[in-house]
């Protein structure tokens, strides 16, 4: 296996909660081993005692505020607030400071309930917090984490979250901007380019404001374009060395006047969805409809942040990524999941979920979705229940009778893994052709149609046209990646083929 493939699997079984909470963990004990050894210029018991205190006030914060906001909170999202505070702001050991750090801490999880609209937030709390500490100069965030003896470790986890939450543009475009303005202000002060970008690097907070923070999730733009402009403008800022009367352009200004941006251009909304009814579609696959969420305004492949109600979630945490599976318009919102053995416990949860139960989903992004053209050719390459986007796409051109060329290939282990054979059938006069293929031949003696592992000379026989043809492919991220090389290696352009990973798989 190659080593970006041991990375995608590790970073396949790990949700991104969990990977930011052990992350940040990591490098949170790695600046305290700096720091005893005297390679970080940082008191241990000043990093210590910091932590302790920042972490104590979110803990306790998040099981609090919830109950006083009869909100829904996702359990890890106040431990990483809480991390990435002990990253930014200056180790301290007198009472005074210490309380400051906690009043900071507060601040932060506080910021998630009371400066949120229809439960999202709408400023990253951490730096909202340095804000106010550094803006009324109580405690101004040193970003400590920006020095040189934390920058490989900043990269190599900064690089996980990337490839984890594919924000990779959205950072691009951050370091595009945040170099050139470094680079046109250094050019002025007579430095040298190499300087200039060592600096950068070695002695900012760069990678970890543009990896950890600029990616979280509720604070980003649902769009491409958005998510570029995004990092352009937090990356200029930041590097910029503006002055807004006694204001500095500091890391974390930055970031809040992005999060401003942020705002103005997302749809504001957190849906609280009723289920209405639970299908079971095969053994293990579970379809869910929800009453409320009719008027949303979305493109078929697009999906939604789901957060159950607080529990006892295990360490992946109580929000998951769901497709939906229903067509815009819709009387009722459709998502439909997997379950395992061993499973989650939000698995479990929902598939417990009794008629009448409230969900809140929020986060409508994705850039999965049909060509405006009609006269596009298309192929989807579904895996197991990566057909969730193919139904919403079906079921809209069912509604719209809107007519397409698209074959299906739906690749499944086992045949009563075949869902939604009714809107198949529906959109077969609209020009959707489905073929499956039975991946392991084992399971089904009986079974008629293709097996095996779809190949390129599979391909090549079912699909006759298929070098003209656009590829939509959406299932388990191996899956993707394997599907990926195999039509790379057919000579498909990267600009033919979208992806839709399931992560989490
Ligand atoms: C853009 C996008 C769209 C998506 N759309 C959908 C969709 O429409 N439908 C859908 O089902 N999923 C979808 N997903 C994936 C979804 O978000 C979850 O990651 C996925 O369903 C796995 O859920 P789970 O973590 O609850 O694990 P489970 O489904 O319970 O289990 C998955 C695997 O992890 C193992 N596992 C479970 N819990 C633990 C644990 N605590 N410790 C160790 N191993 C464990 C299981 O044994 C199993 O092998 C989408 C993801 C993305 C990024």
């Amino acid at each position: 296996m190659k080593p970006v493939q041991l990375i995608d699997k590790f970073l396949n079984n790990i949700t991104m909660y969990r990977l930011l909470v052990y992350g940040l963990s990591l490098l949170l004990a790695g600046a305290i081993l700096c720091s005893a050894t005297g390679k970080l210029h940082i008191a241990t018991p000043a990093l210590l005692a910091s932590s302790a205190v920042i972490l104590t006030v979110c803990y306790i914060a998040d099981r609090l505020l919830p109950i006083l906001w009869e909100a829904y909170a996702n359990n890890y999202s106040s431990l990483i607030t809480g991390l990435i505070l002990c990253c930014i702001l200056p180790p301290v050991t007198s009472p005074h400071d210490l309380a400051l750090e906690g009043a900071g801490a507060l601040i932060a999880v506080g910021s998630k309930y009371i400066i949120a609209r229809h439960h999202k937030h709408i400023f990253n709390p951490a730096a909202l917090a340095a804000l106010i500490l550094g803006l009324t100069s109580l405690l101004p965030a040193t970003w400590w984490i920006g020095s040189p003896v934390m920058l490989p470790f900043a990269v190599i986890f900064g690089l996980l979250v990337l490839r984890k939450v594919r924000r990779f543009q959205l950072f691009t475009s951050f370091l595009v901007a945040s170099l050139f303005v470094a680079t046109v202000l250094g050019l002025m002060h007579h430095q040298t380019i190499t300087y200039i970008l060592t600096t950068a690097f070695k002695s900012s907070p760069l990678m970890f404001l543009g990896t950890v923070m600029l990616t979280e999730p509720s604070t980003t733009p649902p769009g491409v374009w958005q998510q570029r402009i995004y990092g352009l403008l937090v990356g200029a800022l930041f590097t910029s060395q503006l002055k807004f009367g006694f204001v500095s352009a500091t890391p974390e200004l930055a970031l809040i006047l992005g999060n401003v941006f942020t705002y103005l251009v997302s749809p504001k909304y957190k849906l609280r969805l009723k289920l209405k009814s639970k299908t079971r579609l095969a053994p293990h696959i579970y379809d869910f409809s929800f009453v409320g969420g009719h008027d949303l305004d979305f493109r078929p492949g697009q999906y939604l942040e789901w957060t159950l109600p607080r529990t006892k979630p295990d360490s992946r945490g109580n929000r998951r990524i769901f497709s939906i599976a229903s067509a815009p318009g819709e009387e009722e919102l459709h998502i439909a999941t997997k379950t395992y053995e061993p499973g989650s416990s939000f698995k479990k949860e929902l598939v417990d979920l009794r008629p009448g139960a409230v969900i809140v989903a929020g986060q409508l992004a994705g850039a999965f979705v049909l060509p405006k053209e009609l006269d596009q050719k298309i192929v989807f390459i579904a895996g197991g229940i990566g057909i969730t986007p193919f139904v919403s796409m079906a079921k809209d051109m069912i509604k719209r009778q809107q007519q397409r060329d698209i074959v299906l290939l739906y690749l499944v282990s086992n045949p009563t893994d075949l869902c939604y054979s009714r809107v198949w059938q529906q959109a077969e006069p609209f020009g959707l052709r489905v073929i499956p293929i039975l991946t392991n031949a084992d399971t089904e003696k009986t079974w008629q149609g293709l097996t095996g592992r779809l190949d390129e000379a599979m391909l090549q026989r079912e699909v006759r046209d298929y070098a003209e043809r656009q590829y939509y492919l959406s299932g388990p991220s191996a899956f993707v990646e394997n599907y990926v090389g195999l039509l790379r290696h057919l000579k498909i352009s990267h600009k033919r083929i979208i992806t839709d990973r399931f992560s989490g798989y």
